[in-house]
């Protein structure tokens, strides 16, 4: 292994090991969640289809300074996209404003857009934003992961691998699915694995056609995850969905809300702003 990846391996091993938020899987397991970043049009007009026709629902990590951005992904997601996503039951998570690395921009100023992403999601829909954040890019520093794990009820990484027995909700790990069929067998493996130890994954992709860029898949791949994970007995949910299973709403502290608020909240429904008492 060359120095370059020995150093990168060592700074995952770190920012693996601080500023973590655990939460328990427990028996909950397996449990595969489909997730698209950015997110091209085609996520949602093919790949949401996918996932329709398969009875579940995926979570797409919107920036939304890329709503209407055209790009080697292809077109990006459109304002009506959005309702659609939110009518056929998808999860609208947050991916920063602007698309921005937490990488070349001060804490503060990362903050301040990873808001700002959940501010646009709320203006533009109408609705709470669930909380559920992905880091641009797959890029994590140790502030950025303090800063934005007080803020969100989970932050997703790129790193690959099985979330569970124990998970870090401030920076949870996910597959990429790029590619087409080239890539059954190490989808169909990484499925396997997961039931083997019945843990959380997460796969994440972008656009879904049948050439897509280097950062996304083909319909066909996707339907061969969605239909084998399926018939492999793992259960398919959203973000919000496990978020939701592993950390108990009578655990959850509002921020920024009155006690009735709170009150009011932790009886009935979950709130953008939630997270675990530390
Ligand atoms: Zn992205």
């Amino acid at each position: 292994m060359n120095v370059k990846a020995q150093v990168g391996r060592l700074r995952q091993r770190l920012l693996s090991s601080v500023y973590r938020r655990p939460a328990a899987l427990g028996s909950r397991g397996p449990i595969v969640s489909f997730t698209f970043d950015d997110f091209p049009r085609t996520a949602l007009t093919i790949g949401g289809a996918i996932l329709k026709d398969h009875s579940v629902r995926g979570t797409y990590y919107a920036a939304m300074g890329l709503m209407n951005v055209s790009n080697h992904q292809g077109d990006h997601f459109r304002r009506e996209d959005l309702e659609a996503l939110l009518r056929d039951g998808h999860e609208l998570g947050s991916h920063t404003f602007s698309h921005i690395s937490c990488r070349s921009v001060s804490t503060t100023s990362f903050r301040e857009e990873v808001a700002k992403g959940r501010r646009a999601v709320e203006e533009l829909t109408g609705r709470s934003d669930v909380g559920n954040f992905a880091f641009p890019f797959g890029e994590v520093t140790l502030q950025a992961k303090k800063a934005v794990g007080l803020d969100v009820a989970s932050s997703r990484g790129i790193w690959s691998g099985v979330n569970g027995p124990d998970i870090d909700l401030n920076l949870l790990r996910a597959n990429s699915l790029y590619g087409g069929d080239d890539r059954r067998v190490e989808v169909q493996e990484l499925i396997l694995e997961n039931e083997r130890r019945k843990g959380w994954l997460i796969f994440y992709s972008h656009d879904v056609r049948p050439n897509p860029s280097r950062f996304g898949c083909t319909p066909e791949l996707l339907k061969f995850a969605v239909s084998f994970a399926s018939r492999q007995n793992s259960r398919i949910l959203t973000m919000a969905d496990v978020v939701g299973l592993v950390v108990p709403v009578d655990k959850l502290v509002f921020r920024g809300q009155d006690r009735d608020q709170e009150a009011e909240m932790a009886s009935g429904r979950r709130h953008s702003a939630c997270q675990e008492p530390r």
